[in-house]
């Protein structure tokens, strides 16, 4: 009763400020932000965190499936942020939802018809087997990203990347993958900033795979494989063509003995044009890896 007390007090005493807005609310999960907490917000979950097993032992993901998964997601949004963000921010969470290209999952402005393949991916085929997001990167997603990776929200990493790794499920069926290869910063950005946004993401899948029981292997990641040979300005600002150009080169492959044969899947926290991305898929591929898809947390309009 006592921690209850004492946990009520905090509360109005000590309400938490959204990481969002600024403005104050009450948040009942105050301190729990373990892992564990994020995978029971999970379990508890009417359709269970935990019922996700049973995706992984399918072959074949029916469109009815994904769908079911969607509904939930951004529910689970709101429930995953609510340490940190407050609920009205948190309802502007938008789940890809079909349909969108099946290649580098672009939504399509239209809410109607099956998923195909977009224009510029039958005009320009990508690298890549198939490149999926968790959210649309805009409002609440576009703002926690901001917080995490230039106000060093690092808090956020966790149930950002319990996210993600939703999305995995979504997407990925048991053995589909055997290598997470997060896109690297040039060692200069690292220096400044002080961590890997895409490598802070799948970090702890590790935990949440083992808390799977075994229905999925634990996927190693690789956070030294793929290294940017050069510095690059930032993508931000230019335009597709510029986007090319300027990372044209950019990476490579330290030991292309860890890649032969994999099905790689790239991490990264925005897809905007696909040009990093694609750059990275061709340098992994020539190295012999048998396949590489792509997953990020949010993908651009
Ligand atoms: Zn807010
Ligand atoms: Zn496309």
């Amino acid at each position: 009763m006592w921690v209850r007390v004492t946990g009520a007090m905090k509360e109005a005493f000590f309400p938490t400020r959204c990481l969002v807005c600024g403005s104050f609310f009450r948040n009942s999960r105050q301190e729990n932000r373990s892992l564990k907490t994020f995978l029971q917000i999970l379990s508890n979950w009417e359709q269970g965190f935990f019922g996700l097993e049973g995706f992984f032992q399918k072959t074949d993901l029916t469109k009815e499936h994904v769908e079911e998964c969607l509904g939930m997601d951004a529910k689970v949004f709101v429930a995953l942020m609510s340490p940190f963000i407050c609920a009205n921010c948190s309802d502007t969470y938008m789940a890809v939802e079909s349909p969108i290209c099946s290649t580098c999952g672009v939504v399509f402005e239209s809410r109607e018809g099956e998923d195909h393949d977009c224009g510029e991916c039958l005009n320009a085929p990508k690298r890549f087997r198939m490149a999926r997001s968790a959210g649309v990167y805009d409002k609440v997603l576009m703002a926690a990203i901001h917080c995490l990776k230039y106000k060093e929200k690092i808090q956020l990493a966790r149930p950002l990347g319990v996210l993600l790794f939703m999305a995995f499920c979504r997407y990925w069926n048991k053995g589909n993958i055997n290598l997470i290869v997060p896109i690297p910063l040039h060692k200069r950005k690292f220096r400044s900033r002080g961590f890997n946004t895409s490598f802070l993401l799948v970090k702890e899948w590790a935990f949440i795979l083992k808390a799977l029981n075994g229905a999925l292997p634990v996927i190693p990641v690789a956070g030294d494989i793929l290294v940017r040979k050069r510095w690059t300005e930032p993508q931000t600002g230019l335009g597709r063509k510029e986007r090319l150009q300027n990372i044209k080169n950019a990476f490579g492959v330290s030991d292309s003995s860890k890649v032969k044969g994999k099905k790689i899947l790239l991490v990264d926290d925005v897809y905007t044009t696909g040009a990093t991305a694609n750059e990275c898929a061709k340098v992994l591929l020539r190295a012999g890896a048998a396949r590489v898809d792509v997953l990020t947390l949010a993908r651009a309009m």
